[in-house]
């Protein structure tokens, strides 16, 4: 069972990891739409579009101007045979193929590159990737046994399948934090974070001595330090 779930988990990460790919295949089909689109006008253009004649007079219906006004008049004093004689353009919803094909085609694209253009934001935000739970990821961690705390737990990637995880965590001593090492690295592997940096904390006091002493850093910056922390002391540490 724990293969197939591998299993999906890579096939998962191919589909959500190809950026690049989606990029480049939005920007083809772009072109070959505008590319199509122009062949189409065109063909239809040619072959039901009746044009004006160089010279001469002609009724150019999809025209409104003083000057079609003119003709108008002009045909109606003419008799039914000579009407007949002047030449018409048109018709004109050929005139309007162009324009309405074009906005179907932005709407498309707009459409087809939304996702892709949100989800490139995102990463560049550097938050955290959907597929991640870090309140369940928190408390995997600090339901292992030998785990006293954790804290500045952050998780970001750098392209589809690329996350990036680091944490303080926090054993007793140095030994019980190697026994745990590997089990930590495999809940990071099991969320798909393989690249992970953390640092082992030891409790200096006795762990005992209360809640306060258990969950802050033992390595902390200077006190003074604390507000250009993004996880700052203000903000609530979690403890066992
Ligand atoms: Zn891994
Ligand atoms: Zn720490
Ligand atoms: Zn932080």
């Amino acid at each position: 069972i724990s293969n197939h779930s591998s299993m999906d988990m890579e096939v998962d990460e191919d589909t959500s990891g190809q950026l690049n790919m989606r990029g480049v295949f939005l920007h083809v089909l772009g072109d070959a739409l505008g590319s199509v689109i122009v062949v189409v006008n065109a063909l239809v253009f040619y072959s039901y579009w009746t044009p004006c004649p160089e010279d001469g007079p002609c009724i150019n219906t999809c025209i409104h101007d003083h000057c079609a006004e003119n003709i108008t008049q002009m045909a109606a004093r003419m008799n039914a045979t000579e009407l007949e004689k002047i030449p018409v353009a048109g018709p004109c919803w050929v005139l309007y193929l162009d324009p309405a094909l074009c906005l179907i085609m932005v709407c498309i694209l707009l459409y087809t590159t939304y996702p892709l253009l949100k989800e490139s934001a995102l990463i560049l935000l550097q938050t955290v990737p959907k597929q991640i739970d870090i309140r369940s990821l928190n408390e995997k961690l600090r339901k292992l046994e030998e785990v006293e705390a954790v804290h500045d737990l952050h998780v970001w990637q750098l392209a589809g399948s690329k996350i990036i995880g680091t944490a303080h965590i926090k054993c007793k001593d140095p030994e019980t934090y190697m026994k745990v090492a590997k089990d930590i690295k495999d809940i990071f592997h099991d969320e798909g974070i393989h690249a992970t940096t953390i640092q082992p904390e030891f409790a200096i006091v006795d762990s005992d001595v209360g809640f306060e002493a258990v969950s802050k850093c033992e390595l902390p910056c200077r006190t003074q330090c604390a507000l250009k922390q993004c996880c700052g002391t203000l903000e609530k540490t979690t403890a066992k």
